[in-house]
């Protein structure tokens, strides 16, 4: 049974979805530049649809599984099995108003506000929540010049940098949700379907997991080996082979954070280690 997996066919995600896909040895090969599906793997087959619309698809049942922004998945309010976090397109659905509005927190948002978002669910549930009155305004896109139009006072919109916002002179003034790309899947599929899955799941997790980590090599001279395991605390510690060069030496191999590869390489120079390599890990799985 071939699995189906909605993807975004264009957009902020399309490419590092299909990166992610690829690099977990899911080669997305499309039949042709505007194919509407692609197989992916032996296993899977990918639909290609608008990221919005990925939850519907998913939730009725017409892709096993798919992949999404976590605002598009709580917009949509379908039930959905959140399957992983894929840590990619990550932004903030948030509260914005115009500079000189005088509104500083959501707080100051007076009842009768017309609010403009294409989030307008959340938006409606947001405002809800805290009791507030508001018209929530429903916009298909570019809700920031609401503003300037006269359309709306405030704005409930997505941002990662803020700099759209402040472009527009608006000010954020509270997160209604913070998200990121998501796998979430059909709350119907059968257990074969899952335990295939469960695998995708894992493959994919495997390459966001090697993603910050990289792989350090060293010949260490066996005097230091003590301060060099502080300085390489490596997956379960670091793996320590012998080097055929009349025992002075031993290789040090260790997984370590990439954030923090520039102070450990220096740390292990000051150390008299030789022959340090770094590399890239394709995929780890712990
Ligand atoms: P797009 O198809 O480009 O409109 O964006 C689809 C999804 O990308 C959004 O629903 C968000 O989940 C995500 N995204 C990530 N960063 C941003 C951002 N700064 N602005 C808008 N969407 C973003």
């Amino acid at each position: 049974m071939l699995l189906k997996i909605a993807l975004p066919n264009k957009g902020r995600l399309s490419e590092e979805v299909r990166e992610l896909f690829n690099d977990a040895g899911l080669e997305v090969r499309a039949r042709g530049e505007r194919a509407l599906t692609a197989s992916l793997g032996g296993e899977f087959e990918a639909i290609f649809v608008r990221a919005q619309d990925i939850p519907e698809f998913v939730a009725d049942g017409a892709a096993h599984a798919g992949v999404t922004g976590w605002d598009l998945v709580n917009e949509a309010g379908r039930e959905l099995d959140h399957l992983m976090d894929l840590e990619f397109g990550r932004c903030r659905l948030v509260v914005a108003t115009r500079e000189e509005s005088g509104i500083n927190t959501p707080d100051d948002v007076r009842n009768g506000s017309r609010v403009a978002s294409c989030f307008p669910r959340l938006t409606q549930a947001f405002f809800d929540k805290r009791g507030q009155k508001v018209t929530v305004v429903p916009v298909s896109g570019a809700a920031e010049i609401a503003p300037h139009l006269g359309i709306a006072d405030i704005v409930v919109d997505l941002t990662s940098t803020g700099s759209t916002l402040k472009m527009n002179g608006l000010r954020e003034v509270a997160t209604v949700l913070e998200s990121s790309a998501r796998l979430v899947a059909c709350k119907g599929n059968t257990p074969e379907a899952q335990r295939k899955l469960e695998e995708l799941t894992l493959a994919l997790g495997s390459v966001l997991a090697a993603r910050g980590k990289r792989y350090l090599m060293a010949n260490v001279p066996k005097k230091v080996l003590g301060q060099v395991r502080e300085v390489l605390p490596g997956l379960n510690g670091p793996t320590v082979v012998d080097v055929l060069d009349g025992g002075n030496f031993v290789a040090v191999h260790a997984v370590v954070p990439s954030k923090t590869i520039y102070r450990t390489v220096n740390a292990l120079k000051a150390l008299g280690c030789e022959g340090i390599l770094v590399t890239r890990i394709e995929r780890l799985m712990a």
